[in-house]
């Protein structure tokens, strides 16, 4: 699965810790490498990527290395992976004041 990058969303916060525990929350799994094909890193973060398989112009969140977290452009990911929605209103911030 590829997913296009979406850049200048590191200010943004939600209702986890951060975007990595708001993924592994709401995907349920657990990862310590980057999610991008061929890269082991470890140095990760929640990232912010749109869906370029029946896109819906909705952010998601995958967890990526530093590296491949200010690639400009598109990603290729490992298989398998899954993307957390990146809406706060519907996850975690869900009936809580914004
Ligand atoms: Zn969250
Ligand atoms: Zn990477």
């Amino acid at each position: 699965m590829k997913v296009k990058n979406k850049r200048g969303t590191s200010v943004r916060t939600c209702y986890c810790s951060n975007w990595l525990q708001h993924w592994r929350k709401f995907t349920g799994e657990v990862t310590y490498s980057c999610r991008a094909e061929g890269c082991n890193r470890t140095d990760i973060v929640g990232a912010h990527v749109l869906r370029t398989v029946s896109y819906d112009n909705r952010e998601y969140i995958v967890p990526l290395c530093k590296l491949h977290n200010k690639a400009d452009g598109f990603v290729e990911l490992k298989p398998w992976t899954k993307l957390a929605p990146a809406n706060v209103k519907n996850t975690c911030g869900n009936g809580q004041l914004l």
